[in-house]
């Protein structure tokens, strides 16, 4: 029987008929998206506050706390006239992120002191060149048009929202 091949191509075809009219686990990327997770960690934003200035005092905490390395930053002093455009006396001039080296870990945004750097839903691109890699504050930081802010509070705890209430703080102002 075992020669014959039958009993083989019989049990065979049975498992791959069960199999065609199961419900499928993948979809049609790129026409069909799974939905995301509201705290998937994906690429990063550099948020503004209220006023529309950069929240990142280039203090280097990310990069520090950041494993893979991805984080390199140079910091500048804000001069007078900058008062709208930077929260802080000192400013990231320069902010990368490496996302070829990144694994979206999320120490960066847990570091931050500022509540500068969050994750997002939004996935990084893919590419050809690895300098499309590198992520600079033209990619990373949110439009100044309020509207066009990026929604980060889904990855808050209500503590935080709470705390952040408290304008006492100048942290929270
Ligand atoms: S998510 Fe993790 S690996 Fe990526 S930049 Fe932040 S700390 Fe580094
Ligand atoms: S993003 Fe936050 S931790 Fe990183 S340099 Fe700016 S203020 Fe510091």
């Amino acid at each position: 029987m075992e020669r014959l091949y039958i009993p083989g191509i019989v049990t065979g075809m049975t498992i791959t008929l069960k199999h065609f009219f199961k419900k499928k686990t993948t979809v049609r990327y790129p026409e069909v998206k799974r939905e995301f997770s509201e705290i998937y960690r994906g690429r990063h934003v550099l948020k503004r506050d209220d006023l529309g200035r950069e929240r990142c005092t280039a203090c280097g905490l990310c990069a520090l706390a950041c494993p893979a390395e991805a984080i390199s930053m140079i910091a500048a002093e804000r001069k007078p006239e900058e008062e709208n455009l930077y929260r802080e006396e000192k400013y990231a001039k320069v902010y990368e992120i490496n996302m070829l080296r990144c694994i979206f870990c999320g120490l960066c945004e847990e570091a931050c002191p500022k509540e500068a750097i969050f994750l997002t839903k939004e996935t990084v691109q893919s590419g050809y060149e690895r300098e499309g890699f590198i992520y600079g504050k033209e990619k990373l930081t949110e439009p100044a048009d309020p509207d066009k802010r990026i929604d980060i509070s889904k990855r808050q705890t209500p503590e935080v929202i709470e705390f952040k209430k408290n304008k006492t703080f100048r942290h929270n102002i």
